[in-house]
This record gives structure tokens, C-alpha cells and sequence, in this order.
């Protein structure tokens, strides 16, 4: 690694000792950066690496909220944003009880990288809460984004910051806190909030949007490399929004998805998931995978065991779709997952294989579709949403999906072209990080030292 790298690593590291998931992120994206770096000098006396790493703002509060029982919670809410060199700030709000800084930290982060490859105008943070959605009654549920918006509403804007959802954040949590925004603003700025229902603002194909587009760069993924997704037999962790709409694409190009997972465990049908069952599951009814047998009950479900590998990746396939949550995989599951065959990955979650599984995947020759650049499919159907509501007009749902297909045809392009000058073959990893790194460090560049 050049040594200036090595320097802002070493530095970064010192100052956050705390936050794993936040230097595993930067020490992923620095470790490709040298051939860039190494041809702008420049970079070191601008301090410019120093302050990619570096949050424009980190904001914490406190979120005081009541039960059905009449009890008093208290959580902590975040958002970070980490850099409007390109954009407001943009990138989706997290509700899960593992949330704290570290995280919010590595999604805002990676978000920035992400935003940049998609092409828009949009800067890159991230936000959330250690609250935690399971099992809360929809009141509960009202009583704690209203809360959350409360605080938030101080720092975000349509032109400032434009929250969406992520992990335990659909459509009814961005339709409470769109609403109390309105409260407390007495202002209908549909552009401050993306992911929302198609009544008042939403974009048509955004539940769809990350998922699919996971999809349509595993597609030109695989047709750079003289292969294709016909056929092939997926597996799939997760089974929420990301999961479910990659699952449809993929049976739509004729793959054979047969398995699928939540949590607690995966379910295995060889004879390919029925994903109607899953969508009743999960979408309408908010339940666990496990009820998918009492309506097949020839498949097989499979409990995760703390500490084990997750039952899904113990299932042999030609390609696997991480779309849960980060660290997934780990060196020992990418090593099951080689010895099983599989020879391609998809990254629908953020960060779901660590730094040691990937560089073994990249050894072993296996194609691998990286998160900043595979999911980004979701961020950037948001900012059409953005461009929708500030026209006042709406895009049918073939023409959102025609210009997300696009958008993930120049993503890839972009992978590969940055992959392709720096010599680093059909390591798309690499080529994501430099692609998104280029623009972002232009503008900076353009801005000074601010
Ligand atoms: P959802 O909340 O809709 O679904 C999350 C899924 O992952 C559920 O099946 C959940 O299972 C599982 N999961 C969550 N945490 C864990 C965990 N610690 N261990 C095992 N399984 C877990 O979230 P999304 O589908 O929206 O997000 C999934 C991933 O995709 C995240 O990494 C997110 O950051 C990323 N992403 C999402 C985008 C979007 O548009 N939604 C855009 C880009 C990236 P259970 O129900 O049991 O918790």
C-alpha cells in the first residue's frame, strides 16, 4: 500500500478504536485506492484522504417514547452525514437493536461511494436507532418514529439530507415520519423523505428498485465474464425487501432460487421457493420464514445455530445473494461456500462478507458483484423519486425501471472500466471503489479545504 494510504489507515484506526465495522469498511476501500493515489500527489497535501474518512457531522439524540403498556422507553437515534460534496446527504434510516455508531458510520461511508457511482447528485449519510421494530404494535411503532422525527426533522431537508428506509424501515415507518415532519414544518416537501407510498410521492418500482437492480448488475456481471443466469441454482440470505425483489428477478431470468432465510433460519425447497408464500410471510403478516413449510411442508427448514455458519450457505448453489446484514460471511463461509460450488456473489445487503471471505473469493476466481456498486439500485430510484417530486410528476413504473436498468448498466461499466485501468482484472470490487472514489474526490478538490 502506498505509504500515504498506509499513514491515513494507521491514523483512522487509532482515532476509532472502537468502531470495527467502521474501519473494516475504510481499510476495504483504502487498500484498493494506492495506483489512485499514487498518480495524484496532490492528494496528501490537501489532506484529502483525511477528510474522506472523516464525517461532516455526526448528530446523536435521545428518542423518549411510550408503550402499549403506558412505560417509558428511551433510545438512541443517529445520523450521520458524511459527505455533500456531490449532493445532499442521502441514504436510509436503520431500526435494529444492534445499531450504534460504528455502524451508522460504516453505512454513511459506504453510502458515499455508492451515491457517487450511480451517476446523481447525491451525497452520502446514514441514520437509524437501536429501537427495535420486532413485535411492537403499530401504535408503538407511530409513538417511536414520531419521536425519532421530532429530533430529526431539526437537520434534515430536501436539499440538505433525504432520509429513506433500510433494515427494519418500509413503507409504514417512512409514512409516520413523513407525516410528523409535515406536522412540525407545516410544509409538504415531499423531497425530504424517499421510499414513501405511491399516494403521496412515492416513486412506482422503489420497493422493487434495490433488488432488481441487484439483479441487472449480476446480469452484466455475468455476461462480461460469457455466462448468464439461466438455470442456475441461488441461494439467498434474508428475506426481506432486498431478498424478495432479487429473488423475483432472478426467477423471472430463469434461475432457480431454493433458499431463502430470516434470523432464525433458512428454508430450503429444491423444488424452487414459492415467492407468494414468502411475500404473504413477511410482507403481510410480518412472520418467520418457518411458516413457509406449513404451506410446503416437502421443504426443509434449517435453524441457524449461534456461532455457526448460517444454514443458508451450508446449501449447495452455482450463486449466492447475501441481502441480510452485514459480516454475513466470513473466511470460513466463503471457504464452505467455494467447496460447494458456488462461483458467483451477489451483494444485495451492505458489507455482508468480510475483508478476509473476499479477498479468498477474489482468489479462488470467483466473480464478485460488490455492495457500493450491486445494491446501489435503491439509492438511485430514490433520487428518482427526488427528481418526480420536484417535477410534480410521476414516471410509470416501465420507465422508472428502464432508466434503473440503465443506471446499473453504467454502474457496471464503470467497475469494470476503473477495474480494467488499474489492472485489476475482473476484481469489481476494486474498480467500485475507485470509480465512486474519483468523483468524489474531484469535487472535493474543486470545493478546497472545507
Ligand atoms: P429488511 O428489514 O426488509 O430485511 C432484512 C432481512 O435480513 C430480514 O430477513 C432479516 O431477518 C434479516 N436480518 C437482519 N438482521 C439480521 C441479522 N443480524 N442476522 C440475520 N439476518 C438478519 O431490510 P432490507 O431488505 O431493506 O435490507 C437488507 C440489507 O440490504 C441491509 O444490509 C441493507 O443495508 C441493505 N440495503 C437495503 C436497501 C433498500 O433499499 N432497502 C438499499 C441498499 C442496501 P429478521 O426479520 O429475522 O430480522
Amino acid at each position: 500500500m502506498n505509504s500515504y494510504l498506509e499513514r491515513v489507515l494507521e491514523e483512522t484506526k487509532a482515532k476509532n478504536q472502537c468502531e470495527p465495522e467502521f474501519l473494516q469498511a475504510v481499510e476495504e476501500v483504502l487498500e484498493t485506492l494506492s495506483p489512485v493515489v499514487y498518480a495524484h500527489p496532490e492528494y496528501e497535501k490537501l489532506a484529502l484522504l483525511e477528510r474522506l474518512v472523516e464525517p461532516e457531522r455526526i448528530i446523536s439524540f435521545r428518542v423518549p417514547w411510550v408503550n402499549d403498556k403506558g412505560e417509558t422507553k428511551v433510545n438512541r437515534g443517529y445520523r450521520v452525514q458524511f459527505s455533500g460534496a456531490i449532493g445532499p446527504y442521502k441514504g436510509g434510516l436503520r431500526f435494529h437493536p444492534s445499531v450504534n455508531q460504528s455502524i451508522m458510520k460504516f453505512l454513511a461511508f459506504e453510502q458515499v461511494f455508492k451515491n457517487s457511482l450511480t451517476g446523481l447528485p447525491i451525497g452520502g449519510g446514514k441514520g437509524g436507532s437501536d429501537f427495535d421494530p420486532k413485535g411492537k404494535s403499530d401504535t408503538e411503532i407511530m409513538n417511536f418514529c414520531q419521536s425519532f422525527m421530532t429530533e430529526l426533522c431539526k437537520h434534515i431537508g430536501q436539499d440538505t439530507d433525504v432520509p429513506a428506509g433500510d433494515i427494519g424501515v418500509g413503507a409504514r415507518e417512512i409514512g409516520y415520519l413523513f407525516g410528523q415532519y409535515r406536522r412540525i414544518k407545516n410544509v409538504y416537501e415531499a423531497g425530504v423523505l424517499t421510499g414513501k407510498s405511491i399516494e403521496y410521492g412515492g416513486s412506482l418500482a422503489r420497493p422493487e428498485a434495490t433488488g432488481y437492480g441487484l439483479m441487472y448488475f449480476m446480469r452484466e456481471m455475468l455476461k462480461a465474464n460469457s455466462k448468464n443466469l439461466k438455470s442456475k441454482t441461488i441461494i439467498i440470505s434474508g428475506s426481506g425487501n432486498v431478498a424478495i425483489y432479487a429473488c423475483e428477478k432472478a426467477q423471472a431470468y430463469g434461475a432457480k432460487v431454493v433458499a431463502m432465510s430470516d434470523s432464525n433460519g433458512c428454508i430450503y425447497d429444491p423444488s424452487g421457493i414459492k415467492l407468494d408464500t414468502i411475500k404473504e410471510i413477511k410482507e403481510i403478516n410480518r412472520g418467520r420464514i418457518k411458516e413457509y413449510l406449513d404451506k410446503y411442508p416437502s421443504a426443509q427448514y434449517m435453524e441457524n445455530k449461534a456461532g455457526e455458519t448460517p444454514a443458508v450457505y451450508t446449501i449447495k448453489a452455482d450463486i449466492a445473494l447475501p441481502c441480510a446484514t452485514q459480516n454475513d460471511i466470513n473466511l470460513e463461509t466463503a471457504k464452505l461456500l467455494v467447496e460447494n460450488g458456488v462461483w458467483a456473489i451477489g451483494e444485495g445487503a451492505n458489507m455482508p462478507c468480510t475483508n478476509e471471505a473476499i479477498k479468498y473469493m477474489l482468489e479462488k476466481g470467483i466473480l464478485v458483484a460488490p455492495a457500493k456498486a450491486a445494491n446501489a439500485g435503491g439509492v438511485a430510484v430514490s433520487a428518482l423519486e427526488m427528481s418526480q417530486n420536484s417535477m410534480r410528476y410521476s414516471w410509470t413504473f416501465e420507465e422508472v425501471d428502464k432508466k434503473l436498468d440503465n443506471i446499473m448498466i453504467n454502474i457496471f461499466k464503470a467497475c469494470q472500466n476503473a477495474a480494467s485501468d488499474y489492472n485489476y482484472g475482473t476484481n469489481y470490487v476494486a474498480g467500485a471503489n475507485i470509480a465512486g472514489f474519483r468523483k468524489v474526490a474531484k469535487a472535493m478538490r474543486a470545493q478546497g479545504i472545507i
